[in-house]
């Protein structure tokens, strides 16, 4: 059987994604399947979950799972050669990914962070496709329920000693005045200004120092109401409908509590952009993840007017990732290419 597929494998803190890509690829040819991370079955779940959602991938597209020349994982981290390790967003302990593929396979599999697979498939697939590789200077800022960051230096993707390279997120920006606390147990990391999780919990708080007295509780208030019964209002909805859409949402409708927490989470990632620009020197920051492509209307432009104030080197261009919510999936076909 002739090797004519590449397999791409997506691990999300929600999500498994799967995707084939005929090779020698021909462009952004890609077929996916998506479903629902399973977490209830531990370790031994997530491995035959995989290996179910790539055979009813292979099945729908009628390609036999011979053909697979390769495959390539992009996974929410912490990670440690081929296995995830306590990772932060997912209820597992140690998990071997890498393994179990080539056992069942056959071919050739690595793994790595989803934002160093993103700007990865950024290379092969975006916004680099067709150029020569030894020039491009790429970043890839991934802001979706965190903030992470990959960066394709010169040639060469910037992994560090243990894959984990580019959590700028966690640089603590903000040292006095109002102090969220980061997932990662620290304060002031630029994650929990401008991410998902932290629009949320800043938009929380901003609410409860102004003890409810907002147009964004009225609004929790009534999405509540379109798709419940019950009319009581817990703390647990405060929780629940508070998220960074709602936020969004409201700062659109011009709600000031709602357009200081932008504010803020443009500021910080404008800084982000910023340090990664005059680290790294890039041409072009691509940025993805659901909040930032989902509200690029709110962001784009600020984060571009905020970085330009801090630069000491050529300004690169920013913009969102032509590969959408595509971009870690695609970064994995890469990365199975790149094994060829
Ligand atoms: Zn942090």
């Amino acid at each position: 059987m002739k090797k004519q597929h590449l397999l791409g494998i997506d691990i999300g803190a929600t999500n498994l994604h799967v995707g084939l890509v005929p090779f020698p690829t021909k462009g952004t040819d890609l077929a996916e399947y998506e479903e629902p991370i399973d977490v209830a079955h531990g370790s031994e779940g997530i491995i035959n979950q995989i290996h179910r959602v790539v055979e009813r991938l292979a099945n729908r597209q009628d390609i036999p799972l011979e053909s697979i020349a390769s495959i390539g994982v992009g996974s929410t981290g912490p990670l440690d050669v081929g296995t995830l390790k306590h990772p932060t967003n997912l209820p597992f302990e140690e998990v071997p990914i890498v393994e179990p593929l080539k056992v069942r396979y056959q071919v050739p599999c690595e793994m790595i962070g989803d934002c160093h697979a993103a700007v990865l498939g950024e290379v092969y697939f975006g916004v680099g496709k067709g150029q020569n590789r030894d020039n491009l200077n790429l970043g890839f800022v991934n802001i979706g329920s965190g903030l992470g960051v990959g960066i394709y230096s010169s040639g060469r993707l910037l992994l560090g000693k243990d894959c984990n390279a580019g959590e700028i997120g966690h640089i603590p920006l903000v040292t006095n005045g109002l102090m969220l606390k980061c997932n990662c147990g620290n304060y002031g990391c630029a994650e929990i200004y401008c991410s998902g999780l932290g629009i949320a919990k800043h938009g929380k708080i901003q609410l409860i120092n102004e003890n409810l007295d907002s147009e964004l509780y009225t609004l929790a208030r009534a999405k509540k109401a379109r798709i419940s019964d019950s009319d009581t209002w817990t703390y647990q909805d405060f929780e629940d409908f508070i998220d960074a859409e709602l936020v969004c949402q409201a700062a659109r409708q011009g709600v000031p509590l709602a357009e200081r927490v932008l504010k803020s989470a443009i500021y910080y990632g404008g800084l982000v952009l910023s340090i990664i620009a005059n680290t790294f020197d890039p041409d072009v920051i691509t940025i993805g993840g659901t909040v930032a492509i989902e509200a690029q209307d709110l962001l784009l432009d600020g984060f571009r007017n905020e970085m330009v104030k801090h630069l000491r080197v050529r300004e690169p261009n920013i913009q969102v990732t032509p590969l959408g919510r595509l971009a870690v999936l695609y970064g994995a076909a890469a990365l199975a290419i790149e094994q060829l």
